[in-house]
């Protein structure tokens, strides 16, 4: 079995998601007592997010091309980033480590062509929404990408940052998430990309009868195909 690494922290409260899924995707490949070789570099997140406000992207991609430095000398194989809107960095840790990025938007992609959606509705940070290094990753496999009016991206990225990466999950803020999945619908969207690793914790696909694609489950198992490949 192969090493996986992993960038976390961002925020630990999805990081949790990724190594519960990871675990339990490689015992149920594997059986018995197998769980998955990580190694995780968790930075603080409180850093990160006040960089993010600060548009200092420059710095973050230091700081995470320095952990995954850390991460590749420990023995990792390949490495995955656990979020979606710190993918923008992805060149400048690329340049600094010569073990494979698992790109969670080409993990994405990849099961959105798999199921035949064409169109879709893309949840996250504002970064990720509004920014054009993560949707045109999907636009690359040929998928048309829609993404929340301003007032929905304001509240999308708000609960994120003021909610989900707390811990805090609301039922308000369940039935706004569940009011923007149906409007993205009602616009065209075929399915929803849930294009930011906590909002699982909020909304789930039993929650809507618009497909969900969540992408801390897409990401962490393709991290376990790989382990085991
Ligand atoms: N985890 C989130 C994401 O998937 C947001 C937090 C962050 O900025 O990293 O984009």
């Amino acid at each position: 079995m192969k090493t996986i690494g992993m960038l976390g922290g961002m925020s630990w409260e999805s990081t949790q998601s990724y190594y519960r899924a990871i675990n339990q995707g490689i015992n149920a490949a594997l059986g018995g007592f197998h769980s998955a070789r990580i190694l995780m570099y968790s930075v603080d997140f409180a850093e990160i997010e006040a960089l993010q406000r600060q548009g200092d992207w420059d710095r973050m991609a230091e700081i995470l091309a320095r952990a995954a430095g850390a991460v590749k000398a420990g023995g990792a194989d390949f490495l995955i980033i656990c979020t979606n809107t710190m993918h923008k960095v992805v060149p400048q840790i690329q340049a600094e480590i010569d073990i494979p990025i698992l790109h969670i938007a080409d993990a994405t992609a990849e099961v959105l062509t798999r199921d035949g959606v064409a169109r879709v509705g893309l949840l996250g940070t504002r970064f990720t929404m509004e920014q054009a290094f993560y949707r045109e990753r999907l636009e690359a496999s040929g998928i048309q990408v829609l993404v929340p009016d301003e007032e929905g991206r304001a509240l999308i990225h708000d609960v994120i940052y003021q909610e989900l990466c707390q811990g805090v999950v609301r039922e308000e803020s369940r039935e706004a998430y569940l009011e923007v999945v149906e409007a993205m619908a009602r616009r065209g969207a075929e399915a929803v990309v849930l294009g930011c690793t906590e909002i699982g914790l909020l909304i789930q696909s039993s929650d809507t009868r618009v497909p969900l694609y969540d992408t801390t489950e897409i990401h962490a198992a393709q991290a376990v195909a790989r382990a085991i490949d």
